[in-house]
């Protein structure tokens, strides 16, 4: 079973479907759209047009046991699946409806380490620039689609939530708040969402958020077999200069910056075939 809730204006507008928790451990999200519900649900944030849909738990077999996920992630195999093998395709199935029947997708992450949060932002279209730069984040990070369609990461699924609602004519972005349960990542999560509403004339008010920052994905380094050590207590968004060591193998070769840039989403305690690090290069806006 997974819960949806809808509030819908008097007149005519968006829908916005807010998602958390598609990874079970990320507790952020259900807890930031728990807050953003009861204020709309009390009145002190109403919605004038339009209509919103919130899934706090998008996948609650992996949320019941506080797990990334279950039996597969659901964030790589996001799809309706005629013939479903496991509970992630089950819960995938019955999301793709929900995100079919809405305008825009926020996507609500967190993660394991202390770090700068950001939006994934995949699309280049107007819509989705002008989506991504009005939630209130410091950094937007480009790219990824690209990324993934390289080589180096061929043996890597895609199928996120996001790459879906895309295919079905919807404007998505997914955000990572911050590390997991920290009150500052849901905090934000709860800002993003009232910018969200904001941004898409649902409630009143002006968006009144800064640029971001855009840094551009361009490498992935997935945990090897043989496994390895990252050089430095990493956290997401740290500077790096070209020729900079990374991380080193265990077999002694080092892994370093291509060219001056960022580490991306470090994770100390990658597993063998697990995304260890992402580097992305810094946009300069004309
Ligand atoms: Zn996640």
């Amino acid at each position: 079973m997974i819960a949806s809730y809808s509030f819908a204006g008097l007149k005519p507008g968006p829908h916005l479907l807010v998602m958390g928790a598609v990874h079970g451990d990320e507790l952020c999200g259900p807890r930031a759209i728990e807050r953003v519900r009861a204020e709309i649900r009390d009145g002190r944030l109403p919605l004038e047009c339009g209509r919103v849909t919130f899934v706090p738990v998008a996948n609650p077999a992996a949320y019941a046991v506080r797990r990334r996920y279950v039996e597969k992630n659901l964030n790589r195999i996001f799809a309706r699946h005629e013939a479903p093998s496991c509970e992630e395709e089950r819960i995938a199935t019955a999301l793709c409806d929900v995100v079919d029947s809405c305008d825009y997708l926020l996507d609500i992450h967190s993660f394991h380490t202390p770090g700068v949060p950001f939006v994934f932002r995949d699309y280049t279209d107007a819509t989705t620039v002008a989506f991504a730069e009005n939630l209130g984040f410091p950094y937007v990070l480009s790219g990824w689609p690209e990324l993934y369609g390289t080589e180096a990461a061929s043996g890597l699924n895609m199928g996120d939530t996001v790459q879906y609602a895309h295919s079905q004519g919807k404007t998505a972005v997914l955000v990572e708040c911050g590390q997991h349960e920290e009150e500052a990542a849901v905090a934000l999560a709860e800002a993003c969402i009232a910018n969200a509403l904001r941004h898409l004339g649902l409630v009143g008010g002006g968006a009144q958020v800064e640029a971001p920052r855009e840094v551009r994905f361009s490498h992935v380094w997935v945990m090897p077999e043989q496994g390895g050590k990252l050089l430095r207590g990493w956290q997401n968004l740290d500077s790096v200069v070209a020729g900079e060591p990374l991380a080193q193998l265990a077999d002694g070769t080092l892994l370093v910056a291509p060219r001056d840039g960022a580490m991306i989403m470090p994770k100390q305690d990658a597993v063998a075939g697990e995304e260890w690090f992402y580097f992305g290069e810094t946009v300069v806006r004309a």
